[in-house]
């Protein structure tokens, strides 16, 4: 029965200038979003608001499941569409809408007309009267509360003429485009894709590394983490992962560094490197995954000595989140079932069985002067051996 929706959205409704920029980026979020699923559609903004018309037969479902993953959407309303062929035939209409979504009358309404086109033959007052009136009379059990309605019922004069009164929450947030780009720090685990989709969630458009390390790390192991890629490009669209191969930084830092530095040395060899690709991206900032005293090296200290190696800004989403906060966003966005998944990722091969807590910085830098003499070379080859590949959620159908 639904022929468009109605896009509502509220935080970039008040971005001044900037509207108009933020309306792009969310008309293109939701055509992106449209291409994957079956019918044809037209996204059209008109007065500050934004409608989907349906342009063939289309699978409801799938259309507002799409609709929910777009950044930006706060609400979404299935509208019906009626020519406007007399005041009588807008009435029935109505009427049979109100009779086909409220199976159970006993509830209040409300009408609340909107007359876009100023030329039609009764004004806004009369219609909200005359169309309350006939459903009013069309179902004794139903009552008109103008002031706390369970159900608005919205008429949009137009062209057409727009009904629609559900409201299906979106997922709020700012259209992804709307605020650069950034890139996220990759790995199997539960917590970087949630950063990622939190930060996509801002308007972020996200590229992805992924520091692999074969054969300490398996084939499966990379496709767990082109698989969380895909999950994030639900939300965030297209995500262009680099795919860097580590293993011989790791096993030089191996040789030259006491062991319970391990982790550290390659986080900052991480950031190093994310932060090198981020640049010739385009990046803006660096996102990882990282969470207060969640393991040895997010401890304050430890996050101060691998924020040291960066220039660009590190967003940390989930810095002050439990472990059980984030896997409820995990699940939520369908992430979780992938990350326990449990293949070894890189960092689980190479740690030490006491790992520093509290690293010093300057006794961490001397340290790292022992890969002085090969470690710019292995920087280079690692960020040489990059194989992108681009993680869609779903073939685009057109
Ligand atoms: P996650 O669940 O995201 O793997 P974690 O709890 O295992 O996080 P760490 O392994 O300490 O934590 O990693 C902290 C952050 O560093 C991750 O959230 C991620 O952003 C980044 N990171 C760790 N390992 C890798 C990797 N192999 N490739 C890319 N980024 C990584
Ligand atoms: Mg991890």
């Amino acid at each position: 029965m639904f022929t468009a929706f109605l896009i509502k959205y509220a935080e970039i409704g008040v971005k001044g200038k900037n509207k108009y920029l933020f309306e792009e980026a969310l008309a293109q979020q939701v055509k992106y979003a449209l291409k994957r699923c079956e019918g044809e559609f037209k996204v059209t903004r008109t007065e500050g608001r934004i409608y989907v018309h349906a342009l063939s037969d289309f699978d409801y479902e799938e259309t507002v499941d799409n609709l929910k993953t777009v950044f930006g959407i706060s609400g979404i309303c299935p509208v019906i569409h009626v020519a406007d062929e007399g005041f009588e035939k807008l009435s029935k209409v109505v009427v049979s809408y109100m009779d086909e979504t409220y199976p159970d009358k006993n509830m209040t309404f409300k009408v609340q007309t909107r007359r876009a086109r100023k030329n039609y033959p009764m004004d806004s007052m009369e219609i909200n009267m005359a169309l309350g009136e006939a459903i009013l009379n069309a179902f004794p059990e139903i009552r008109v509360d103008v002031h706390k309605p369970d159900v608005m019922l919205h008429v949009e004069i137009r062209e057409k003429i727009y009904i629609y009164s559900m409201e299906i929450p979106g997922p709020g947030g700012m259209p992804v485009g709307s605020n650069g780009k950034a890139m996220l720090l990759l790995s199997g685990g539960i917590d970087s894709p949630v950063a990622g989709y939190m930060i996509a969630k801002r308007g972020v458009k996200i590229d992805a590394v992924y520091f692999h390390a074969p054969p300490y790390t398996s084939d499966r192991a990379k496709q767990k983490v082109i698989d969380l890629a895909k999950q994030v490009s639900r939300y965030a669209g297209p995500v262009y992962l680099h795919i860097i191969n580590f293993t011989d930084i790791q096993l030089y830092i191996y040789e030259k560094c006491p062991h319970e530095e391990l982790t550290i040395i390659m986080r900052r060899y991480m950031m190093k490197i994310a932060e090198m690709i981020a640049k010739e991206t385009g990046c803006l900032g660096l996102i990882t995954g990282e969470s207060i005293g969640q393991v040895a090296s997010q401890t304050v200290q430890s996050l101060a000595v691998t924020n040291e190696v960066c220039t660009l800004p590190v967003f940390r989403p989930l810095i002050g989140f439990d472990k059980m906060e984030i896997v409820a966003v995990s699940e939520k966005i369908g992430a979780y079932e992938t990350s326990i998944l449990p293949y070894e990722d890189c960092c689980t091969i190479f740690v030490a069985k006491h790992p520093v807590t509290k690293p010093n910085l300057n006794v961490v830098k001397r340290h790292e002067k022992n890969l002085e003499e090969k470690i710019d070379e292995l920087v280079k080859q690692a960020i040489d051996s990059d194989e992108v590949v681009v993680a869609k959620w779903k073939e685009d159908r057109k």
